[in-house]
């Protein structure tokens, strides 16, 4: 509230101005995440911008892609909390699609900046949080009584765990703690998501590994499936 209050303000007052590590709420699934972007600059014209600084450096006014598809894809969902304020706003403000992105400058110790296109990371931010299930949801289906305390015995964690369907895909490694035990599980199931997510999208309704191997032995599957 005091984020959506300053912004309110500074929009209104017709300057230039820029919020320092302002606090945003993204509702995910019906649960509020807390958002830190590390500034928000208000235009004159009243549009706001987020900015993202990042260590990595940006050599003759070029970083490294992988680095900076990520922090688009982190900046659009700060994009999409200020889109919220803004919305409750009347008139709402536009936030801009262009997130201006800080880094060091060669391998100097002085900041450069480049504004970076975020609408793709957007609309995909859009359409996964649209398609996300809600965790009331998915607590309606375990059985009665699971908990996730990790003050109960591991076998009975285990078995919570085990209770909540996941898809593992190898880019979990890089980001949930519980990757190992994903993965230990998906291989064991023979899953083809554990191959990675483009194999994953090339086999269409071939799901495990012993599925594929049928088809491609022609033991089974449809022939006129593109992906057998
Ligand atoms: S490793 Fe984490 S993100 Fe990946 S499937 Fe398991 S619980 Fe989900």
């Amino acid at each position: 509230a005091r984020t959506a209050l300053a912004l309110r303000e500074a929009t209104a007052a017709g300057g230039w101005t820029l919020l320092d590590h302002p606090m945003l709420v993204l509702d995910v699934a019906g649960t509020p995440a807390f958002l830190e972007p590390d500034a928000v600059v208000v235009h004159p014209d009243g549009g706001w911008t987020v900015v993202e600084i990042k260590s990595f450096p940006m050599i003759d006014g070029s970083a490294d892609a992988a680095k900076v598809g990520g922090a688009a894809r982190q900046s659009a969902v700060y994009a999409l909390a200020l889109e919220r304020v803004a919305a409750r706003m009347d008139p709402a403000p536009p936030v801009r699609h262009h997130v201006l992105l800080v880094c060091p400058k060669d391998f100097s110790n002085l900041p450069t900046a480049s504004a970076v296109d975020v609408r793709k990371q957007l609309s995909v931010t859009r359409r996964q949080l649209a398609r996300l299930t809600r965790v009331e949801d998915i607590a309606a289906e375990l059985p009665e009584g699971t908990t996730f305390d990790v003050r109960r015995p591991a076998a009975e964690l285990t078995a919570a765990v085990e209770s909540v369907p996941a898809t593992y895909a190898p880019e979990c490694l890089a980001a949930c703690e519980l990757a190992f035990h994903c993965r230990a599980r998906a291989r064991q199931a023979g899953e083809v998501t554990s191959l990675g997510r483009a194999i994953r999208g090339e086999l269409g309704g071939l799901t495990s590994i012993g599925d594929v191997l049928a088809a491609a032995r022609g033991e089974a599957g449809d022939p006129d499936d593109p992906a057998v």
